[in-house]
């Protein structure tokens, strides 16, 4: 039984472990994957300070190292709208199954006028920068300014805050992207604004990352309202809120005697508007106010109707990811996700399973859960795959040997290329103190392969 998996993250890869656990010693399983290196979200969307999380990629190279396993980077799978080097189509005509593990791509926009501002990012886009995603390399944010602003209170949120407000030589000793890396040790930022549309109770931080702050004794943070105004607990907090809002709490009472930056997070707020200076840079963003209405389930907002401007020289909304339409597959455009069954068979317009496709992962159930929340889901979609087993009829052994050749070998980067790479890293990073040192730009790793294949030949 021949597999396609599209997308090297990890739901691909827990995915493939499931698959690899149960199956027979004559499967095989290829991972498509259109940057040049695996591991998706955990070498591009975790912090580079958050190494422990990274340390999942272990078991994803013990996979890789599975001989029924295969790996192609850098060719992409025909995306709606803006091409690829395959289609998924193609796919199911030469594998029996095919597992779309794609993640979300693209980010939500917030939809306010001049939101397209000079240093107004996505974090999709900002979180990609500093973990050196390929098609990231040239954000080029200016952060010689003084104040940023952060909307959203989630994690990815979080992550982006801490990024600003860290000295270099905390991030120096992990895998930032080296440009990021210089670019953050000339930053002048001293005030981060986070931008929260709800009130601390409603925030979707978890409790370590809310603790992580602490950390930053020369840090002031700052409470707009002061959270003595939400000092009643709603019906609907949990544990989580509840210890969020302790810290919080010890955040606001805590005297810093001269802060090195200030952080304020803003409550009830909602961007209207971006305000740009002559060169379409941004300089401030219109908010404006809301009230909220408790419930027992949770809190409404509505528009109280009142606005503030706040200077910001830097914007950057994350406010959560969106899917990205695959050619030939349907798409939830609402949702941001490709429509399947319980099991995750892909539906078809028609909502029929259409046979043979499966789709596992964010770009499943939407951008929500921790990397390990995906294991159980690529669990399930590894069952349907086995409970369906080969049933359809796919191009012959040799057809699929001339369809790899013709369209995947001489573009793609194999699994011994990666391992050379992940060596190369390594090795690089290591010998500066820091874990690797990360290839930036497709052009980096052709010619580092090059130059091995010289080195090879000249022995
Ligand atoms: P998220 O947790 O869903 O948070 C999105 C935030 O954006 C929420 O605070 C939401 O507020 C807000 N928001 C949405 N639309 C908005 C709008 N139009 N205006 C203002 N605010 C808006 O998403 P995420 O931070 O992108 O994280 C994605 C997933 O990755 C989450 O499951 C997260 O836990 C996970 N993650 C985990 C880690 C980690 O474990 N360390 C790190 C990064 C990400 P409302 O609540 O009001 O809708």
């Amino acid at each position: 039984m021949r597999i396609a998996i599209v997308g090297a993250g990890p739901t691909g890869f827990f995915l493939a472990k499931s698959l690899l656990d149960q199956g027979a010693q004559d499967w095989r399983i290829d991972i498509f994957e259109k940057t040049p290196f695996p591991f998706g979200l955990v070498r591009f969307g975790v912090a580079p300070d958050h190494p422990k999380i990274k340390s999942v990629t272990k078991g994803f190279s013990k996979v890789l190292a599975d001989s029924r396993c295969h790996f192609w980077g850098g060719v992409k799978v025909a995306e709606r709208d803006h091409g690829g080097d395959f289609s998924v189509e193609s796919l199911l005509r030469h594998y029996h199954s095919v597992a779309l593990t794609v993640g979300s791509q693209d980010d939500r926009k917030l939809g306010i006028p001049q939101e397209d501002s000079k240093n107004s990012f996505s974090a999709t886009r900002f979180v990609g920068w500093y973990n050196a995603h390929p098609e990231d390399l040239s954000l080029n944010p200016n952060l010689k300014v003084e104040r940023a602003a952060v909307v959203g209170a989630g994690n990815v949120a979080i992550d982006i805050l801490r990024l600003l407000i860290s000295l270099p030589q905390r991030l120096a000793p992990t895998d930032i992207s080296d440009q990021a890396l210089e670019q953050l040790r000339t930053s002048t930022i001293k005030e981060v604004d986070v931008l929260v549309r709800r009130g601390p109770w409603d925030v979707a931080f978890t409790n370590p990352e809310v603790k992580e702050l602490l950390d930053f004794e020369d840090v002031r943070f700052t409470f707009d309202p002061p959270l003595g105004e939400f000092a009643e607990t709603p019906p609907y907090a949990d544990r989580r809120a509840t210890n969020n809002m302790d810290v919080f709490r010890e955040l606001e009472q805590r005297t810093v005697a001269s802060p090195r930056a200030t952080v304020h997070f803003r409550f009830l707020v909602s961007p209207r508007k971006l305000e740009a200076d002559s060169e379409g840079s941004v300089q401030a963003v219109d908010l404006g106010h809301n009230t909220l209405a408790v419930h027992d389930e949770g809190s409404k907002l509505s528009d109280s109707g009142r606005t503030t401007r706040l200077p910001s020289q830097l914007f950057i909304r994350s406010v959560g990811y969106l899917g990205r339409p695959l050619d030939g597959v349907s798409y939830c455009d609402r949702r941001g996700v490709i429509p399947a069954d319980s099991e995750g068979r892909v539906l078809d317009e028609d909502e029929r399973a259409v046979p043979g496709l499966y789709v596992s992962g964010w770009v499943r159930r939407g951008p929500s859960g921790v990397i390990g929340t995906n294991k159980k889901d690529a669990n399930e979609v590894a069952q349907a795959i086995l409970d369906d087993g080969s049933i359809r009829s796919v191009g012959s052994d040799a057809q699929f040997e001339e369809w790899l050749a013709a369209s995947i070998h001489q573009k793609a980067i194999s699994k011994s290329d990666w391992e050379h790479i992940d060596a190369r890293e390594i090795a690089l990073g290591q010998a500066n103190g820091r874990p690797r040192r990360k290839f930036l730009s497709v052009t980096e790793v052709a010619q580092e392969l090059s130059a091995r294949a010289t080195e090879v030949l000249g022995r």
